[in-house]
């Protein structure tokens, strides 16, 4: 069902599961009720939108020949992909609106030069031919739950195995964080899983912020438990969407969130909540007790 709150949004029940989504959900019931349900607006930030940048130049240099993989032909990448970026999101003009002489933005793309020039040490691109960059994949399991997401980079070895590779323009997590890190991978290995019937050999992290790379070989039963831990995030959302029941969750991230304004947490009011509700029963109880493990 959904529900027309402006010109523009449109209020829709929650119809699928992507890594980033569930982790919100995770973070904060009420972050993953703004973003999803309500759809409020969130400035773009000068972090997220050079990771993007990066990611498309990544993705672009893989259209040349092998050997001409080199760093200065990436960096040379750089400019011409912000163009692009800027063409196809003109809110992205706000980022550097305040930067009339340019510094800012130079720095900025100084800085993603130096992030493409950093994967040089970590992967060797000439010797790599990927079977498929920015895949698009959608898998929905048995229970009807539909899990959706963008894999960076699939390798295929000669003898059919699948490794799946994610780019992070972050610095890699400090090991007791690493688990929340592997949640994302071990969603897209179930997903290809259930899509392809084969899990996928290597799953890999690159970060390009500190230089490092996470690796993780997956076992059968590692994706059973992400799948069942999926199906348990899903019934609290299906749950709350029906009661209209999102609990702030604050922690130390709540200073990344657009929406303090409107969080109760900060003093604030949420919008009137746009999806029919009923009454919350006792044992809706799982909000903020999701961790990514
Ligand atoms: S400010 Fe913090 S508690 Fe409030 S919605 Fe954002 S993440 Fe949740």
């Amino acid at each position: 069902m959904e529900t027309r709150t402006d010109d523009v949004k449109v209020a829709a029940r929650p119809a699928s599961l992507s890594p980033s989504r569930a982790s919100d959900f995770m973070q904060c019931p009420l972050l993953y009720r703004f973003r999803v349900i309500d759809k409020l607006p969130e400035k773009p930030s000068e972090a997220a939108t050079r990771g993007t940048l990066v990611h498309a130049v990544l993705e672009r240099l893989f259209d040349a020949p092998a050997t001409e993989r080199t760093a200065p032909r990436a960096k040379a990448l750089v400019p011409g992909q912000w163009d692009r970026l800027r063409e196809a999101k003109p809110e992205l003009a706000e980022l550097f609106a305040d930067d009339g002489a340019g510094e800012r933005v130079a720095q900025w793309l100084a800085d993603a030069e130096k992030l493409v020039e950093r994967w040089f040490t970590l992967e060797d691109p000439t010797r790599l031919e990927p079977a498929e960059r920015e895949l698009f994949v959608e898998a929905e399991l048995a229970s009807g739950l539909k899990l959706r997401g963008i894999i960076d980079r699939v390798d295929v070895a000669p003898t059919g195995e699948v490794r799946i590779v994610d780019y992070k323009t972050g610095k890699a997590p400090r090991p007791e964080y690493a688990e929340g890190a592997l949640f994302q991978m071990k969603f897209y290995a179930l997903v290809v899983w259930r899509l392809k019937g084969l899990i996928p050999r290597r799953l890999q992290l690159v970060y390009l912020g500190s230089g490092d790379v996470i690796t993780y070989d997956p076992v059968q039963a590692d994706l059973e438990r992400v799948e069942r831990k999926l199906l348990a995030l899903w019934e609290a959302i299906v749950l709350a969407t029906e009661t209209g029941e999102w609990r702030p969750r604050p922690t130390k991230l709540c200073g990344w969130c657009d929406h303090q304004a409107v969080c109760p947490e900060f003093g604030g009011t949420p919008p009137p909540y746009p999806l029919p509700v009923r009454a919350p029963e006792s044992g809706a109880d799982e909000q903020g007790r999701m961790g990514p493990g």
